[in-house]
């Protein structure tokens, strides 16, 4: 049974590019329960905190808790823009397969509308080092972060004043909370971005290094 619905949430998520969000897969596999779900996924991960139960299928796409979880050696057919970021990444265009995984990650964190009207605002530079990068004469390259993680545990919202645009160096350094985030660091904050998420990301960031 474990084995059975394991590989049918492993399909759906295949066929929404190899990372869906839960509520994707819980639309996908309308024969199983939602609970059922998330509990065959960490059945099923090493990500989880205990050791996984069964065969290690999914991995968490932007750590425990955001509710986007990928399918462990799944690499997806590559597409125009993916190869555009491909060709940056790797001027020989053999991208190794960690690269391609990256760039599935790129595309997947890319995709909604808010987070692109953002990027439009701030000219799509990075609020954090200012770097901004060309993919073409016209076309740039960012990533779109919620400070306050969307999905459990956390129910971060899909407001514009908890978006950070930051590009792929610094985005890693967010969601690993490798540094501090202060109103003073943030650049040309045009979608307003309130103070009581960068205090959340410090926590997490304060918990990180006690912990160490
Ligand atoms: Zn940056």
């Amino acid at each position: 049974m474990a084995k059975e619905s394991a590989l049918y949430i492993k399909e759906a998520i295949e066929s929404l590019g190899g990372v869906a969000t839960l509520n994707q897969i819980y639309e996908k596999c309308p024969r199983y329960q939602k609970s059922s779900i998330r509990r065959t996924i960490q059945e099923h991960s090493s990500d989880t905190t205990t050791t996984p139960k069964y065969e290690d299928i999914f991995f968490t796409v932007n750590g425990l808790g955001s509710g986007v979880w990928g399918v462990r050696n799944y690499l997806l057919p590559i597409q125009p823009e993916v190869i555009k970021v491909e060709t940056f990444l790797s001027p020989s265009k053999e991208a190794t397969p960690a690269q391609r995984i990256l760039t599935n990650f790129y595309r997947v964190s890319r995709d909604t509308a808010l987070v692109n009207e953002i990027k439009k605002i701030v000219d799509y530079q990075c609020q954090l080092c200012e770097l901004k990068l060309p993919l073409s004469e016209s076309k740039w390259y960012i990533e779109g972060h919620h400070i306050k993680p969307l999905g459990k545990p956390y129910n971060g919202p899909d407001i514009k004043e908890n978006i950070l645009i930051v590009c792929p160096n610094c985005h890693v350094k967010c969601d690993y909370k490798l540094i501090e985030l202060s109103m003073d660091m943030i650049k040309n904050n045009k979608q307003n971005i309130q103070q009581e998420y960068l205090e959340f990301h410090n926590e997490e960031y304060r918990i990180k290094v006690e912990t160490k």
